[in-house]
């Protein structure tokens, strides 16, 4: 066993004899497992995948994940793993002009390799001592007496099993009492992850890996994401687009590079010639949830994180962040009810953590509609608004899960405990307590904005300032082109596998 690193603090309650049961070893699981080893706790994570791959592309991690996660050891090795570049740019779809620039830690935080990250983690907590047995599906679950049946039919009693089984949670189905069936959101992603050394030497494209930077094409009812990660030798896109094909959502379903060109096919080329070069991709159908009634057992002590219990959008960039936020929140939750009130902790968690995913959530759908809809429709010079294409994440990353949560546990508690005596022990389910904003995003004010718009330049201006802005004789147009008067985009229409665009 590698020797602890030192640079997290030490478990706060030594020898207390609790013990928590994680099924899940993705990020949300290790990083709940990370969490109850600092609380003191005794932690076993159940995986059924025998040994992870690289799995998966890139993936946005908060400064609000990684203010705990530096706590728990782990942020070191992350930052590592992520984009460099201080900004990102919203550029139009056709000639690649930028309409805006925001800081990356706006955005959405840290990105990088999906399977570079989970590796961290993993790595994080085996160096805590914490066992995770792969190749080891869960096959029930027992919610009065808690424990989990393994597949070889052995049985693990604990205190509380946490089910961080993923969007196809098994778990889920105990919490709720059925089975919750995905829709189809209408959209889908192509998605590729490639080696930077594909593009390096086309001369329209290679500029996309002469160092890292991420860029968003939008146009209408379609956008590009692109990222390149480790100084230019990663390179990502993903192709958000209308597909309603009634698929099971999986993020391992191989697509066809050729369909997602020809959804972009009259696009700015710098991004469309390197989609051209780019080996393989998957097909990814976006699938819809309705938020959870409950993520929290009869019992109390069958409990839902991360994906199981809330899945995002990519256009979020929040997943992973809020899974890591729900560990810290659970295991203090814990420390702060005491062994003997498992349930009080559960119903506490939830109620502290419920509306504010769902305001993550809903980031997404916004930041989607918003980049879809900015460049439809437009009369001919008229300007968009640099702000409205912005993703609009900033109010989320200055939560601290655990300082708030220690901060208003007691509270909450007293009114759970209110509740259930004033409803015969019957929780009240927390989206009947929400008021009806509770879909609303949170809008941060307009000198704020302007603050965050100058420090977004300024940095711009360092970075392009301290590395090469010229690739093989050519040069990205830069902030000071006017991108934002638009022409309009006539008979501009994208459908699932046909873009039509007439002068
Ligand atoms: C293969 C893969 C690729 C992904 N790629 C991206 C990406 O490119 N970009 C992005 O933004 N997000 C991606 N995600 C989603 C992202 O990782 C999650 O949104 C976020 O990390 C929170 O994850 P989670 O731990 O809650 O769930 P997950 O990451 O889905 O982890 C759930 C884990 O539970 C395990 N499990 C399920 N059932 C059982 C059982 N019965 N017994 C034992 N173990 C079980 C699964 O094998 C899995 O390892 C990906 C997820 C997966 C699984």
């Amino acid at each position: 066993m590698p020797a602890a690193i030192e640079t997290a603090h030490e478990p706060r309650l030594k020898g207390d004899k609790f013990k928590v049961v994680i099924v899940g070893a993705g990020l949300g699981g290790l990083a709940a497992a990370m969490a109850m080893h600092y609380a003191g706790y005794e932690v076993i994570v159940y995986e059924k995948i025998k040994k992870f791959l690289r799995l998966g592309d890139s993936l946005g991690v908060g400064e609000n994940a990684l203010r705990l996660l530096e706590r728990w050891g782990a942020a070191d090795k992350l930052r590592k793993i992520g984009n460099k570049s201080p900004v990102m740019h919203v550029r139009r779809w056709d000639t690649g002009e930028i309409i805006a620039t925001q800081r990356l830690m706006d955005m959405a935080g840290y990105i990088g390799h999906r399977g570079d990250y989970h590796n961290a983690f993993f790595e994080r907590v085996e160096e805590l001592g914490v066992p995770i047995h792969m190749g080891t599906a869960v096959r029930s679950f027992d919610e009065n007496s808690p424990s989990v049946t393994l597949e070889s039919g052995e049985v693990v009693e604990c205190d509380i099993v946490i089910g961080a089984d993923g969007i196809k949670s098994m778990c889920r189905e105990v919490v709720l009492g059925f089975e919750d069936k995905p829709l189809s959101s209408g959209y889908a992603c192509y998605r590729a992850y490639t080696d930077g050394s594909t593009i390096r030497d086309d001369p329209t494209s290679g500029i996309l890996v002469n160092r890292d930077q991420m860029n968003i094409w939008i146009g209408a009812d379609v956008h590009i994401v692109q990222n390149t990660c480790r100084d230019g030798q990663d390179f990502n896109w993903i192709i958000t687009h209308k597909d309603d094909a009634d698929i099971p959502e999986s993020w391992s379903q191989p697509g066809d590079v050729n369909d997602a060109v020809s959804l972009v096919s009259h696009w700015d080329p710098t991004i469309v010639n390197a989609m051209k070069l780019t080996p393989s991709c998957l097909d990814w159908k976006i699938v819809y949830r309705e938020p959870l009634p409950t993520w929290v057992s009869k019992s109390g002590k069958v409990v839902l994180l991360g994906d199981s219990a809330h899945p995002h959008l990519p256009t979020s960039a929040q997943g992973a962040s809020q899974a890591v936020e729900d560990g810290a929140t659970l295991a203090i939750c814990l420390e702060l009810a005491g062994k003997d009130n498992v349930r009080l902790a559960s119903l506490v968690y939830e109620r502290l953590r419920y509306s504010r995913v769902l305001k993550t959530q809903k980031t997404g759908e916004d930041t989607r509609r918003r980049w879809h809809g900015a460049l439809r429709d437009m009369g001919a010079g008229k300007k968009i608004d640099p702000e409205q294409v912005k993703m609009q994440n900033e109010w989320i990353y200055d939560l601290d899960a655990e300082a708030d949560t220690r901060a208003r546990f007691h509270e909450v508690a007293a009114q759970i405990q209110a509740e259930l005596e004033a409803n015969n022990d019957v929780p009240v389910l927390p989206m009947s307590l929400l008021g009806p904003d509770k879909f609303d995003v949170p809008q941060i004010s307009d000198q704020r904005r302007r603050e965050v718009a100058e420090i977004a330049r300024q940095m711009y201006e360092d970075w392009e300032a301290s590395g090469p802005k010229v690739y093989k004789g050519r040069e990205r147009p830069d902030l000071q082109s006017d991108a934002s008067a638009v022409p309009p985009i006539k008979g501009h229409v994208a459908s699932s596998h046909n873009v039509v665009v007439s002068a």
